[in-house]
């Protein structure tokens, strides 16, 4: 059984070529730790630098509903709309 929500997307992630922003939980107002940053492929877990901590990258992510974007959008088909 599933507990995922709509709208959301599933990742599977495919050594994808990547630019991430990373903030660990070690990065505190007492303790800043600032910005880690990422280029590259096969990001599927991430490792603090500084304290050691791994995170696993999620595959459920959440969307976002707008009404216009900057971004030409992927046209996604669903089950229902095959053979249409
Ligand atoms: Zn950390």
């Amino acid at each position: 059984m599933t507990d995922w929500t709509r709208p959301s997307v599933f990742v599977q992630y495919k050594g994808t070529d990547i630019c991430l922003d990373f903030h660990c939980i070690c990065d505190t107002e007492d303790e800043p730790a600032g910005v880690g940053h990422y280029d590259g492929y096969d990001a599927y877990a991430l490792q603090c630098g500084r304290c050691g901590r791994i995170y696993e990258m999620p595959q459920e992510l959440k969307l976002t509903l707008v009404e216009e974007t900057a971004f030409t959008p992927v046209v996604v088909e669903t089950d229902d709309t095959e053979g249409d």
